[in-house]
């Protein structure tokens, strides 16, 4: 057989339905001169939500301070910001060492799970999902069993659910709190619930957090890492989002906690850590200066910012079309309306976004490419401005007055 095979039979069982033909037919309707509105992807930075200032200012200054490679792990001003920021939440037992910075969270979410995972090993992922999680369990060899979170009430992981879906193989619990895409938050008691799960069963948490600055309605982000002191816990966060710069890739990974039992762990996300020999060094050097003082992003989530007028928009039109049903995101950017779908007999969720695709030349992405179990969700992205998210919603509206899947 000749080694230059398609792709490598790894990837092969790698599910990553977010860049399916979906994204290949905007990306061929493009090309051939067709303006695509793109409400597909958590980027902030193309819909006018520029970084702030004194980021670019501070990135510019550190440029001829950047030039040779950091620490792996990173650069100490950088890390010791993010220790002072996990002091102020609570985090427990977080030194300068117990954090890498990565070239965005999703670097981070590949070592993670690479260093943990055996073959056959479960990792329990919410359904749905960001399917990054999904497709590095996959790669490290495991597999991703599914939990429920609960549309019917806001979104929450179904504990329950967990608790059914850990066998002797699983190993650790993800959560993404506040959510992609569902703009869920988790609440204290929920959190309490999974923590007191992974106590009873020797789980290891991670908690993918990089939406923990985008908060609405005067809601509070509890990170879980500070309700399990007696648990080792992994947390992710980056400021691709709450800082609109997810082009710089900055991300970082910090392990709080009891970590007696995790040491052979950890040894094997040092070796990690130095094969990619260290993150962007330039884009470490903004971190101390994105977690002190004003944070702009806040600005954005109140009545009046674009972020909370947006959601307001969004949601209070999308519950008026008749046959989507949809609950109100606090936080992140997203929101995953449910389609009706005896009435537009809809039997598959990409063909449809596909169909709509055509039609209006708006690109959404179907529940299914967030390993959601049925073809009844799609996600919006609400970033861009207000004039393209009424095109989009109108557009919606006159698609589905008419639309029945063949
Ligand atoms: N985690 C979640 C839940 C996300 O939604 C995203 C990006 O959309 C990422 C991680 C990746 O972020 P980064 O830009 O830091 O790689």
């Amino acid at each position: 057989m000749s080694k230059f095979v398609e792709k490598s039979t790894k990837l092969n069982d790698v599910s990553y339905d977010v860049r399916g033909p979906v994204l290949d037919e905007a990306e061929k309707m493009q090309k051939s001169g067709v303006n695509i509105l793109k409400l597909n992807i958590g980027n902030p930075a193309p819909f006018g939500f520029e970084a702030p200032y004194e980021i670019v200012k501070d990135l510019i200054a550190n440029v001829r301070n950047s030039e040779g490679y950091s620490d792996s792990k990173g650069i100490f001003s950088a890390r010791k910001a993010i220790m002072q920021y996990c002091q102020l939440k609570g985090f427990p037992n977080v030194d300068v060492d117990d954090i890498y910075t990565g070239n965005g969270v999703s670097e981070l979410i590949n070592m993670c799970l690479q260093g943990l995972v055996d073959n056959g090993d479960e990792i329990l992922v919410p359904m749905p999902d960001y399917p990054l999680w999904t497709a590095c369990v996959s790669l490290a060899g495991g597999n991703a069993v599914h939990y429920v979170c609960d549309e019917a009430a806001e979104w929450y992981p179904d504990v329950d659910d967990i608790k059914k879906k850990i066998t002797s193989r699983t190993k650790a619990i993800v959560l993404i709190n506040p959510n992609n895409p569902t703009g869920a938050l988790y609440p204290k008691e929920v959190l309490e619930a999974i923590v007191k799960v992974a106590r009873e069963n020797n789980l290891i948490i991670f908690s993918d957090e990089i939406y923990d600055h985008l908060v609405m309605d005067g809601n509070v982000h509890v990170p879980i890492a500070t309700l399990a002191p007696d648990l080792f816990v992994v947390t992710l966060g980056g400021l691709s989002k709450s800082h609109r710069i997810a082009g710089f890739r900055v991300g970082w990974m910090i392990l709080s906690g009891d970590k007696s039992k995790v040491k052979g762990y950890i040894e094997g996300l040092n070796m990690l850590s130095s094969m990619r020999i260290c993150s962007n060094v330039l884009s470490q050097q903004i971190i101390q200066t994105a977690l002190g003082g004003y944070q702009s992003v806040d600005d954005l989530l109140l009545p009046g910012g674009r972020i909370y007028e947006q959601r307001e928009y969004i949601y209070n039109a999308l519950k008026e079309i008749p046959g989507i049903s949809v609950v109100k995101p606090k936080a992140a950017f997203y929101i995953f309306p449910k389609l009706d779908i005896k009435k537009f007999n809809i039997r598959d969720d990409e063909q449809f976004v596909l169909d709509f695709l055509h039609q209006y030349k708006v690109l959404l992405v179907h529940g299914r490419g967030f390993n959601w179990h049925s073809p009844d969700h799609f996600r919006i992205v609400y970033l861009p401005k207000m004039d393209d998210l009424k095109y989009a919603i109108g557009s919606m509206e006159k698609f589905l007055a008419t639309y029945k899947q063949k």
